[in-house]
């Protein structure tokens, strides 16, 4: 169980990485226009990885006049001329996976085996989808002359740095839209890799700009009146500012905001399938994820069978460097993040429910946090109630149906669930009764481009993915 920090250097090596990288606006790599900067860290090691520019509100301008610039050529072509450059972006995004799998891991912490087998797939699986769109929209039921929006506004979040971005800018250029992404401040490197794969696609200048930087620089992206559209992913407290930034102008808005998943085991669930769906739904990418099982509502007659394979399972998990294969959980993405994690799990203590991990030695350096199960939790536990946006599981049982369902929704949330039951039956109606943007039957934590994502209540409004994704991007 004793994990030393030990870098994998065979895979390190294929990511080449410069000393400085620079925005990326009309098609050029600059640096910010008063020449700030600010450092990237692999979060397992603390190294610093790379100086990236800050960019600042004259920055932020400039690449909403570039996009301004490129937006009536690029959407006046016609759709299977935009679809030529995204299938191009597709191709390419795949012959580079493994470097950006590589990249991804490191710069954000999560397991090799999931940027590799999950995150990179999905992203160029993304791309491949919404080209597929661009020449059939208008024969998908938005009138023969569907009109892009015009200027996208995009920031995104850490956990998924490549996949929130292929979220945004595949759907946003198939439609004809050009875009201006800020990405996360603590994993900017591979939307800067993304940049060079434009170039490498031959997208015209302008069409895509990428301007790096903290919260500040995606106040000035979102408040810019250049800016006709405004997409959003990750906290709900910032995705309300924002809200209130937008309200008061003409901007479109779509926010994919915080999440408190439920995960509902039955007595006739198949228990070994359940185990591993919640193990999935609460520890993949360290269960910084929106839409994460955080919560596992187990039926009391299997409770007591379902948490002892449940504790056997993540007694095998392995926790330690991302680049090493065989990894299962990754480090936490930032210091910030690891002591919000632990003021919550210390906070469920506290407030009397039983705290039980694994024997896992961590590192001394970066930041980790080991897997960890809450029993004994209330509805009015902190950790039953806030989103904790790590490996951390609040485990609350139920007698009946009705039962799973009120607990189930007593949340301010609204973005996933698990179903777990032979009963297919009781899937459907438990899939109506849930109030959740997506409810998963005997899985979790599956995607798909062609299925659309996104939330109710306070996990924000409007879908990403399938063709509900493309109206984000269109006046109809
Ligand atoms: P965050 O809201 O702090 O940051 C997200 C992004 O917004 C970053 O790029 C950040 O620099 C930027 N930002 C910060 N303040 C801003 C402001 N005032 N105006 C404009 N931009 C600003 O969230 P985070 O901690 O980075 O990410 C975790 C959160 O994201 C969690 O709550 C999680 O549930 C949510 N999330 C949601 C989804 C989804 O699809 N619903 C997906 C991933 C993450």
């Amino acid at each position: 169980d004793v994990f030393e920090y030990a870098p994998a250097p065979e895979s390190r090596a294929i990511v080449q990485l410069a000393p400085s990288y620079g925005l990326f606006i009309d098609g050029e790599f600059r640096e910010s226009s008063d020449g700030k900067v600010f450092k990237t860290v692999a979060p397992a090691s603390e190294e610093v990885l790379a100086e990236v520019a800050q960019g600042s509100a004259k920055d932020v301008d400039a690449a909403v006049r570039a996009a301004r610039a490129a937006f009536p050529k690029w959407s006046a072509l016609p759709g299977a001329e935009r679809a030529k450059y995204l299938f191009r972006i597709a191709r390419v995004l795949q012959e580079r996976s493994r470097e950006l799998a590589v990249l991804e891991s490191l710069d954000n912490g999560k397991p090799i085996r999931e940027t590799r087998d999950a995150d990179l797939p999905q992203v160029a699986a993304n791309f491949f989808y919404f080209a597929g769109w661009a020449d059939k929209l208008p024969h998908a039921g938005y009138g023969p002359d569907p009109r892009p929006l015009g200027v996208a506004g995009q920031v995104i979040p850490w956990n998924f740095p490549l996949l929130m971005l292929a979220w945004k800018i595949a759907p946003a250029l198939a439609t004809g839209n050009t875009v201006v992404l800020k990405p996360a401040e603590t994993t900017p490197l591979s939307a800067l890799f993304f940049a060079d794969i434009c170039r490498q696609a031959e997208l015209p200048p302008g069409v895509v700009n990428i301007v790096t930087g903290d919260g500040p620089v995606g106040a000035e992206l979102v408040a810019h009146e250049g800016v006709d559209k405004v997409a959003f992913t990750g906290s709900t407290a910032v995705g309300k500012s924002i809200a209130r930034t937008v309200a008061g102008t003409a901007k479109k808005l779509t926010l994919e905001l915080g999440g408190k998943g439920a995960n509902i085991v039955f007595d006739d669930a198949p228990i070994d399938q359940a185990v591993e769906g919640i193990v999935s739904g609460i520890y993949f990418n360290g269960g910084q994820v929106c839409c994460a099982g955080s919560r596992l509502l187990v039926q009391e007659s299997v409770a007591e069978e379902v948490l002892d394979a449940l504790k056997r399972r993540i007694s095998t998990l392995r926790v330690g460097d991302p680049l090493d294969k065989n990894t299962d959980i990754g480090a936490i993405n930032s210091a910030a993040q690891l002591a919000r994690i632990t003021e919550l799990a210390d906070a469920g203590e506290a407030e009397g429910a039983e705290r039980w991990s694994p024997h896992c030695e961590l590192p001394s350096s970066g930041y980790w946090f080991a897997p960890t199960v809450f029993t004994h939790v209330t509805q009015a536990h902190r950790i039953a109630r806030e989103e904790i946006f790590g490996p951390v599981l609040s485990v609350l049982t139920f007698r009946t149906p009705d039962e799973a369902v009120a607990k189930a929704n007593n949340t301010p949330y609204g973005l996933s669930a698990g179903v777990w039951t032979e009963k297919g039956s009781r899937i459907l109606r438990m899939a109506q009764q849930l109030r959740a943007g997506v409810v998963w039957s005997n899985t979790f934590n599956k995607f798909d481009p062609t299925s659309p994502f996104g939330g109710y209540q306070e996990s924000g409004y409007g879908r990403e993915g399938g063709r509900h994704g493309l109206e984000a991007y269109l006046d109809v």
